[in-house]
């Protein structure tokens, strides 16, 4: 395989484009795409006919109009290319259904009551995104807007935060002479998965219904011996990793490190980073990629934050910067940074926005899922804090502290032996446990869950930092001494902001207590982060940055609380249901050969010990018995809550359904460890984390 002449060949991009449209268009095409201007729309005709013609020697016979609906997934309806030419069939695209589509918009989530979005929906082509071919399809990347106008998508809005960011970060460019034509922010998102055997995974209900498993008692053996990270790859896995990377790379997607996570069956693939509108598009592609290949191998792989307890979650490391069209990264401090008054005044706007608005930040990444990882085990806690390292961090302390700064000057390494090589060591080392940690170049936003549309925690990013961008400018364009004025800016912000630094173990037990002093956020559910989005402040910041109107803003907000409604609604129907069907009748089976076991030996001998039987036949009976309770407590509960009035339905839902059925899960866990292997109803942990052994 020639990977250099087989990368993105299902991809309509830079070189298909310039190979098959005529120059003039081409040019047009590229100015749109790569310094933002607006789209001529008088080439689409153009585009749209070079496209098909692309699209149907890659043996494509329908095109698509792809996008990504409040559902947090992707969609797609399918429209046939051909169209008739007297009784025969032809081939054709038009401008028009390159540009627009229009899908029924009814059936997709709009934020309910509050909103006043109508049934008409449409979808307008996105020329910064790469169409592809898929399966026989074109799928052109657009954006999903109402008929009056409300987004109903997490494209347009990204969209407009990368504009917001653009026009705020030039201006303050522009102070430092650096004028550039677009400052594009970048990403690079690091997938997390599990891969289960197929097998094993359709005898679990729950995975089917919820994506995570609702009971399994620990294995054995779990993560402690701290032999999976890193490991050796097996055979079934590298070759599930090496089709997917053939896959990926067709689709033009830079896969580029894979490896073991620190969980069994746990993987991880990260690619190059890229435009973050392209990133996160490549993103959504790559999830539903991994499912397929997966398929083909009879595995599954899953990609919820917590498909099993006790070991670790999976989250998407979103790594963050910002450049510009000519390649400066703003977020590179270079050799000095202490003398750099750009990087430190990006540096102190970056700090300022995730302090001021580190709740919206944590509601970006609050799911369902993701709230069983956030705090457990590898994940940052729910605790939004910034992790600058030794380096920064002492830069930092000197300007707030009006202290010289010492440069903490990179070292060399040497393992002591004279035939090894001596290799550059890092100014500072890396801190794991930070939710937003600097690392050289970048920020790595890591609280975002291993299933999330990465378009959320961006929109906000880029949202906030803008804002700071503006507010800078603002004040720097009315400054004599830019440079002066700067430095000024830097060392206030830096002040006010300095509570938002944390250079230490974001794990330990010191962290919360010392976090609620300083008087930082700490919503460890879905049902008390995304609140904060309905405060005036968090609000007018999408609205000043013209990312999203008021009651966008609001309905997202109640979208999110819907979905993580709708979530634990499934989850614990799907419980009970499994209690109720399988798990009862199993333990009650089991019992029932236990009492006969034990008649059967008093009819031999009135004296013959049954003192095993009887044990376990009595804690069986009374958890059973406590589990019924349980289960009726928990319908009783559900039948409760409104769901519709989604604060308070949320609140119980945190706050009342899980803690039942948590109650419910331990009891059942300690079941599965008495009752007979050939009793139990389902795959255990063993059988599901071990299935994929050759
Ligand atoms: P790690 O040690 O965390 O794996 P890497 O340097 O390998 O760190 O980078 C992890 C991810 O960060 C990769 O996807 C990489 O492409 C991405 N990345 C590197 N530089 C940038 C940048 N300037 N902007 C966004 N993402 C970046
Ligand atoms: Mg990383």
């Amino acid at each position: 395989m020639n990977i250099p002449e087989t990368f993105g060949e299902n991809v309509f991009n830079d070189q298909v484009q310039k190979e098959t449209l005529p120059s003039e268009v081409y040019k047009l095409l590229r100015a749109t795409i790569e310094s933002g201007k607006t789209l001529d729309v008088s080439i689409a005709g153009t585009v749209a006919s070079a496209m098909k013609k692309w699209a149907v020697s890659k043996g494509a016979t329908h095109y698509t109009h792809w996008f990504q609906p409040l559902t947090g997934l992707t969609a797609e309806k399918h429209d046939s290319f051909i169209e008739p030419e007297g009784d025969k069939a032809i081939m054709r695209l038009t401008g028009k259904s390159l540009i627009v589509g229009e899908p029924d918009a009814s059936s997709f989530p709009s934020g309910g009551s509050r909103a006043t979005y109508m049934a008409r929906g449409y979808t307008a082509w996105d020329p910064t995104s790469p169409a592809f071919v898929k399966e026989g399809t074109l799928y052109i990347p657009t954006v999903f807007v109402s008929y009056t106008g409300e987004t109903l998508d997490k494209k347009s809005p990204l969209l407009r935060s990368m504009t917001a960011i653009d026009k705020q970060a030039k201006r303050v460019l522009k102070l430092f002479g650096k004028e550039c034509k677009k400052v594009s922010t970048t990403v690079g998102p690091e997938q997390e998965y599990f891969l289960v055997d197929e097998e094993e995974y359709l005898k679990r209900k729950d995975l089917r219904l919820c994506g995570r498993t609702l009971f399994g008692a620990k294995a054995s053996r779990g993560q402690e011996l701290e032999d999976h990270y890193f490991g050796m790859l097996k055979p079934r896995v590298v070759s599930y990793m090496q089709d997917l990377d053939k896959e990926l790379w067709s689709y033009g997607i830079f896969s580029k490190t894979k490896h073991n996570e620190v969980a069994p069956a746990q993987h991880e693939m990260a690619p190059i980073f890229g435009t973050t509108n392209v990133a996160v598009d490549n993103n959504m592609l790559t999830m539903e990629i991994m499912k397929k290949v997966a398929l083909k191998h009879h595995l599954v792989c899953l990609l919820h934050e917590k498909p099993f307890e006790g070991v670790n979650g999976s989250g998407k490391h979103n790594n963050w910067s910002m450049s510009t069209d000519d390649g400066y990264n703003l977020l590179n401090p270079g050799e000095n940074p202490e003398n750099n008054t750009l990087f430190k005044l990006v540096l102190a706007a970056v700090i300022k926005s995730v302090d001021d608005y580190q709740g919206i930040l944590r509601a970006s990444v609050a799911s369902a899922g993701n709230d069983h990882r956030l705090g457990a085990d590898e994940a940052p806690p729910a605790i939004v804090s910034v992790y600058l390292g030794d380096q920064l961090g002492a830069l930092v302390d000197s300007i707030v502290n009006d202290k010289d700064y010492v440069p903490k000057t990179a070292q060399k390494g040497s393992i002591g032996v004279p035939e090894s090589p001596i290799f550059p060591k890092d100014a500072t080392d890396r801190n794991r446990t930070s939710p937003f940690a600097f690392t050289g170049n970048k920020f790595e936003f890591r609280m975002l869950g291993s299933q999330a549309n990465v378009a959320d925690a961006n929109i906000v990013l880029n949202t906030i930092v803008a804002d700071a961008f503006e507010g800078f400018a603002d004040e720097l364009e009315k400054a004599k001494d830019v440079e002066k004025a700067s430095n000024e800016i830097i060392k206030r912000e830096l002040k006010a902001h300095y509570r938002i630094i944390f250079n230490e173990d974001g794990y330990g037990p010191a962290w919360e207590p010392e976090a609620a002093r300083r008087g930082l956020l700490n919503n460890k559910t879905t049902a008390d982060a995304v609140p904060v989005c309905f405060e005036d402040k968090n609000i007018e910041v999408f609205v000043r940055q013209g990312v999203y109107t008021k009651e966008e803003a609001i309905a997202r907000a109640d979208i999110q609380l819907e979905n993580y409604i709708k979530i634990i609604n499934i989850e614990a129907k799907t419980m009970v249901e499994m209690v109720r069907r399988d798990i009862l009748p199993a333990v009650s089976d089991f019992v029932a050969e236990l009492c006969t076991n034990v008649a059967a030996k008093k009819a031999v001998c009135e004296e013959l010990p049954c003192i095993a039987e009887k044990e376990t036949i009595s804690a069986l009976a009374q958890l059973n018995d406590e589990v019924v309770g349980l289960t009726n407590k928990l319908e009783g509960a559900l039948a409760d809550v409104d769901l519709a009035d989604v604060v308070p339905a949320s609140q119980a839902m945190a706050h009342v359904i899980l803690p039942i059925m948590d109650d419910i899960r331990r009891r059942v866990d300690k079941m599965e460890t008495m009752v007979a292997a050939d009793y139990w109803p389902y795959p255990t942990y063993f059988d599901l984390l071990y299935s994929v052994n050759n």
